[in-house]
């Protein structure tokens, strides 16, 4: 199998039908073998008929995966990506906001020799306040705190080499960072504009509270990028600096005390110099029970904390 669409659907059933006739105009002519994958993310409404319908319509391109309840987009991409077959994978949503239309174009750009292209939605047509405005703020602070430079992480519309989105799974709400995560396997990523459209049926599944997920969901995924590996590095470099602290204001107090006279326990400084100590040494005892998680996440799922391209003269799998 050459290529999959993977596409997560949650209450869409009236953007079905036109989704399912956009992707056949896009990739009428199209000389691989291809398949879309929905995955029904526990919808309320009859996209599960829906889709069970197109799949018999057309069961040589249309799989479903069904959840039992709604486990979130994430998740759904996630399901998606762990049944499809194809060895490119292109990611886009359900309800037509996304155009298949720019699919061709994407895979044409992997060809040159990229591992994923990543959709922007350059003219993008929602709500400039409440979505286009913060999206844009975010892409900017995930560029910078990531380092992969992209202007637009939320758009779902992108392509990727099977390979690089193996050797990490997605929790929470983290199907934005998928790029992320295929950088720091060692994805050559490229960026084109593609085509938006404004919703036309059903409605959006998210509010304003998303914005404090993505800014949570960085956190963590800087976290894992930096420091997975050595995290004794962040939490002790983190408690010596607040020892220093606690240093200098003990020198302080000393200082005052033999030179000036004023007693140590006049003020509240020495108090919160103890604090800062106690405070420093568990934040280094933190890091060494961090060490010890790491030891666990690597070793009980025989995860290297390395990526390999590819092996020559290895005539085993060893
Ligand atoms: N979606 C999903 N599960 C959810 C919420 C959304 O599978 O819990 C799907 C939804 O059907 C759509 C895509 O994820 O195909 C993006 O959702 P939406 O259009 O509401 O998000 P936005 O365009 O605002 O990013
Ligand atoms: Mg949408």
């Amino acid at each position: 199998m050459y290529l999959s669409l993977v596409i997560p659907v949650y209450n869409e059933e009236e953007s079905l039908p036109h989704l399912f006739e956009a992707i056949h105009a896009a990739l009428e002519d199209f000389p691989h073998t291809w398949e879309v994958l929905l995955v029904d993310d526990g919808s309320k409404d009859q996209s599960i008929s829906v889709l069970k319908e197109l799949a018999k319509k057309d069961p040589e391109h249309i799989r479903v995966v069904a959840f039992r309840r709604n486990f979130g987009q994430t998740a759904a991409m996630a399901a998606g990506i762990d049944h499809a077959k194809g060895e490119i994978i292109v990611l886009l949503d359900a309800d037509l906001q996304n155009d298949p239309a720019d699919i061709p174009m994407m895979l044409k750009k992997l060809d040159e020799g990229y591992d994923v292209v990543s959709g922007w939605r350059k003219d993008r047509k929602d709500t400039y306040l409440t979505r286009t405005l913060p999206s844009n703020m975010a892409n900017g602070l995930i560029s910078r705190v990531t380092g992969v430079e992209l202007h637009d992480y939320g758009c779902t519309l992108k392509a990727y080499r099977r390979e690089v989105l193996t050797g990490f799974k997605l929790y929470g709400e983290m199907h934005r960072f998928i790029p992320v995560f295929a950088h720091s396997v060692g994805a050559k990523i490229v960026e084109i504009p593609v085509n938006h459209h404004p919703r036309r049926f059903g409605e959006a599944k998210y509010g304003l509270e998303r914005i404090l997920k993505v800014l949570l969901d960085l956190f963590t995924v800087k976290f894992l990028l930096s420091y997975s590996a050595k995290p004794i590095y962040l939490f002790g470099g983190a408690g010596f600096g607040i020892i220093a602290i606690s240093a200098a204001l003990l020198l302080f107090l000393a200082i005052r005390r033999i030179f000036f006279d004023i007693a140590v326990f006049g003020s509240p400084l020495f108090q919160i110099s103890a604090m800062f100590f106690i405070l420093g040494f568990q934040s280094i005892l933190m890091g060494l029970i961090a060490e010890l998680q790491v030891r666990t996440y690597h070793e009980s799922q025989h995860k290297p904390t390395y990526t390999i391209k590819e092996k020559i003269n290895f005539s085993d799998k060893k």
